[in-house]
Formats: structure tokens, C-alpha cells, sequence
């Protein structure tokens, strides 16, 4: 009979934030970690490059994008345990930061049910590393005075409060909006969002493919259509983006990574 002093220690987790796929974004902390870490779960969004980090580690991939075959998150969420009570010193890599639509939450209860040791570490999320793509600001001190992460998931239901964000003027990151631009075009304009309000889509934000495509509330649908947009990518959405959306139309002939379609 084992007895606690016999009993094996359980070795601990960490829940990384990757970033948005540049690897030179991640924290020191993160690299820190990485380095002498057992086990490393990775999601697709993290991207591959960071695992030149952890030669050393067993790598897991728990890859769950839209679509494709996705690892179920009660798996994860027994992995994580399980490798932790064998004593290992586990890495759970997301995508962007932790916090931010990447189901911390049902993780980190996971890890204090099984009495699991565990710390958070962030990273850079897709909206701020859009925003530096963009080389521009989310807030504005004449236009917008914080901003809101959001997702369009729940774009066609009533669980966002459109009207209240329509009317607050913050800037808009939305997340997971390409396939549901025409929801989202619906919710805020019925909610009442000016038509001729600027809309900057970030595809693969901080990668060596990114690729911007400016619009309006009012054309989104139809020119992220014919940009054939794709995911990942963020939505920027708000007066704060008049500036750069005008000059981006300006600078369009020029600009080859730019995508102009109907910028007033
Ligand atoms: N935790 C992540 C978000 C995960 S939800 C973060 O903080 O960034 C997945 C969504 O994030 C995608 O649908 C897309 O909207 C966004 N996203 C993630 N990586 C991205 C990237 N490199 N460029 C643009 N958008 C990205």
C-alpha cells in the first residue's frame, strides 16, 4: 500500500500563450518553459515553427480548427491530467493568449479538480498582433476609447449585446468571423452601427502570408467574398480604423499584400 510520503509528485502544467504564429512574439518565459518542458500539447493556431523550442519534448497535437478533425476537449482536458499525475512537466500551447476564446476555462477547472499544479503564462493575441500589422492604433483619443474582443460565434443569436457595443463606440476585434460575415454584418448593422463604419480584416496575422482587406460594414460580405478571405483572421471594426482605411485605399496601387475594395 502506497502511502502519501510514497506517492509519486505530480509534476505541473502550464497553459502558454504561443502568440499569432511569429515565434520572435513569444515571451521569454514561454521559450523559458518550452525549453525544459516533458510533454508539449500544441493547437493548430500555434504553429508548427515554435516547436524548434522543444527538441526535447514529446510533442502531442490537439489541433480542434473549424472543419477539421478535431481533438475533443474532454481528451485534452484527460491528457493534461493524466500527464501531469505521471510527473511530467507539461506545456499547453494556444494560440494567441490563454484568456482569449482558446477554453482556458474548462482547462484550468480540470487541473484544480485533480488537485494539479498549474500557471497561466499570456501571449500575444491575433487582434494585437493585426493592430501592429496594421501599424495602427485600436483606440483613438478623438474616436474610440477601449475596444472590445469579441467573438462571432454567437453572432446570429442574441447573446451579444450588439446595440450596446453598436452605440459604445469601442473598436470591434472580432474573432472567428470570416464564415460568419454575413451574422456579424446583420448584428451590427441592426444594432445599429453606421453602414459606411470601417471594417479591416488581418489574415494570418504576424506570418509570413498575411494579407489585409479593407471594407465597410455596409460591402464587407460581398468584398471579403471576392478577396476570398480566410481564416484565421480578425475583424477591425471602428472610427479608430478611418485613418488607416483611407490610406490604405491611397496606398492600394502600390501595395501589393494590401487589398483595396470600397473604402468612402
Ligand atoms: N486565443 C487566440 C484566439 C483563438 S480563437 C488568440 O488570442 O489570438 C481563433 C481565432 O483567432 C481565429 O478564428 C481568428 O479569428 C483568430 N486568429 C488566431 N490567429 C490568428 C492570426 N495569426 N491572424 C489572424 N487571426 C487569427
Amino acid at each position: 500500500m502506497k502511502s502519501s510520503l510514497q506517492k509519486a509528485k505530480s509534476g505541473k502544467v502550464f497553459l502558454v500563450g504561443a502568440g499569432p504564429g511569429d515565434v520572435e512574439l513569444l515571451t521569454l518565459k514561454a521559450a523559458r518553459l518550452l525549453a525544459v518542458a516533458e510533454v508539449v500539447l500544441i493547437d493548430d493556431l500555434a504553429g508548427d515553427d515554435v516547436l524548434t523550442l522543444c527538441p526535447q519534448a514529446r510533442i502531442i497535437h490537439v489541433g480542434k480548427r473549424g472543419g477539421c478533425k478535431s481533438t475533443p476537449q474532454s481528451f485534452i482536458e484527460k491528457l493534461l491530467v493524466r500527464e501531469a499525475l505521471a510527473g511530467h512537466t507539461v506545456v499547453r500551447l494556444k494560440g494567441g493568449d490563454v484568456s482569449l476564446f482558446g477554453r482556458a476555462s474548462e482547462e484550468i477547472a480540470a487541473l484544480e479538480v485533480a488537485g494539479i499544479e498549474f500557471e497561466v503564462v499570456p501571449g500575444v493575441t491575433a487582434g494585437l498582433a493585426a493592430a501592429a500589422q496594421l501599424k495602427s492604433s485600436l483606440t483613438h483619443r478623438d474616436h474610440a476609447h477601449g475596444v472590445a474582443f469579441i467573438t462571432a460565434h454567437g453572432a446570429e443569436g442574441a447573446e451579444i449585446p450588439w446595440q450596446a457595443l453598436a452605440q459604445s463606440a469601442l473598436t470591434l476585434v472580432v474573432y472567428m468571423g470570416v464564415a460568419r460575415a454575413a451574422s456579424l454584418q446583420a448584428s451590427l448593422l441592426g444594432g445599429g452601427l453606421r453602414a459606411d463604419t470601417p471594417v479591416i480584416a488581418v489574415e494570418n496575422a504576424a506570418r509570413a502570408d498575411v494579407r489585409s482587406v479593407c471594407s465597410t460594414v455596409a460591402n464587407m460580405v460581398g468584398d471579403f467574398a471576392r478577396q476570398s478571405l480566410k481564416s484565421p483572421a480578425v475583424l477591425v471594426i471602428g472610427e479608430a480604423m478611418r485613418e488607416r482605411a483611407v490610406q490604405l485605399a491611397v496606398d492600394a496601387a502600390n501595395t501589393a499584400d494590401i487589398s483595396i475594395a470600397s473604402v468612402a
